[in-house]
């Protein structure tokens, strides 16, 4: 007896399946025979997909300048799990953990180098905020909460100290195990072509459609050199859509030379979610349409391969033994502006509606979900 079927699943490639879920693990897909305590027949149209991942979100609650709450940014709009992107360092992540606990949304870390994380806009204009003995205590007091670590490498972050917090963002990197870090590019100095030398296989470039003069692209369009090794080498690319950025341009034409985002992600906050232009990881990943990308590469992006780049193994795929998280979608086909962080709009045509979120084997249906009634709750 399975805890749940899911019956009538569509998936992304159309295929109809039932998902059978026991204990908070993917049981079976496919036509499942048996029973469950709980079944849910769909009606054939709606979408399932492994939960979605979001990599880059702000959910420390105490955040002075980027704070939300984990299920107003998750499980309310589709979302499994989120990752918050450095809100917080050594200094106060205890709390950020401490404060997450009842969400049904799964929220895990990367720290900032610095210890007392975004509190100010410049966190590593003072190298004395990095700290390597208070990293290595946080790592060992919360392993499987904190994933990775998170460097904020522009201009108005680093102050004077230009390329040297990413120095020791990569010797702290190498000093505990080698995980992942997430690096965000924004204005210079430093310069986009110094950051991307340093960075190695499995590092994360976060704000990577972003539109300032660190931009990925030349001024003639083209791929920077120093950015182009950096993928060979096995550097990922993020898109951490923002409020400040995400450029449809720079985007647009990335994707038309072959330069995929890795994962599609929000670096969503309360400010950003209600005012806009991200909204929700959904309308941020709806964006993707409208610039060259299919529904199979968007749900990628959310699903294993956000899993992959922050080495969540039990999570992104639809497989017996995976983490029974799920996201259940529709499209809708109209038109409505999309907006980036540079004020350019353009018409989407084809949208996610997420419908709801499955964590662990545990439902929770959001609004629009709700409004549609096509969960026989
Ligand atoms: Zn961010």
């Amino acid at each position: 007896m399975f805890d749940l079927i899911i019956r009538r699943a569509r998936l992304v490639d159309e295929q109809l399946v039932d998902i059978a879920i026991q204990d908070g693990k993917i049981a079976a897909v496919g036509q499942v025979s048996g029973q469950a305590k709980d079944e849910r027949l769909l009606d054939g149209t709606v979408y399932l997909s492994a939960g979605w991942i979001d990599s880059h979100v702000h959910c420390y609650p105490k955040s002075p300048i980027y704070h939300d709450e984990a299920d107003n940014i998750g499980v309310a709009t589709g979302v499994t799990t989120v990752v918050d992107a450095g809100s917080t360092g050594a200094a106060d992540v205890d709390d950020l953990w401490q404060l997450t606990r009842k969400a049904q949304t799964q929220v895990y870390a990367l720290l900032n180098i610095a210890r007392t994380g975004i509190v100010t806009q410049n966190e590593l204009a003072d190298l004395k905020q990095i700290d390597k003995s208070a990293v290595r205590a946080a790592l060992q007091r919360l392993p499987g909460f904190i994933i990775g670590i998170k460097a904020r490498i522009s201009s108005s972050v680093v102050g004077e100290n230009g390329i040297r917090p990413l120095q020791l963002a990569k010797e702290i990197q190498q000093e505990n195990g080698g995980l992942p870090l997430m690096v965000h590019i924004g204005n210079n100095p430093p310069n986009l072509d110094e950051i991307a030398e340093q960075l190695s296989a499995g590092d994360i470039i976060t704000h990577c459609y972003n539109g300032k003069p660190n931009r990925i692209l030349t001024p003639e369009g083209e791929l920077r050199q120093a950015v182009k090794k950096a993928l060979q080498r096995g550097v990922r690319l993020d898109v951490g859509h923002g409020s400040a950025s995400f450029s449809f341009e720079v985007a647009r034409r990335a994707i038309a030379q072959g330069i995929l985002p890795d994962t599609i992600s929000s670096d969503i906050y309360c400010r950003n979610r209600i005012d806009g232009p991200v909204k929700s990881l959904a309308h941020v990943m709806s964006k993707f349409f409208s610039i060259g990308m299919t529904l199979s590469q968007i749900i990628d992006c959310v699903t294993w391969k956000a899993a992959e780049g922050l080495r969540l193994t039990h999570k992104g795929r639809l497989e017996p033994g995976f983490d029974a998280d799920l996201t259940l979608f529709t499209l809708s086909n109209e038109a409505r502006p999309l907006l980036d962080s540079e004020g350019e709009t353009l018409e989407g045509q084809t949208h996610f509606t997420p419908l709801a979120a499955v964590v662990a084997g545990q439902w929770t249906v959001t609004d629009e979900g709700k409004a549609k009634n096509v969960f026989d709750l």
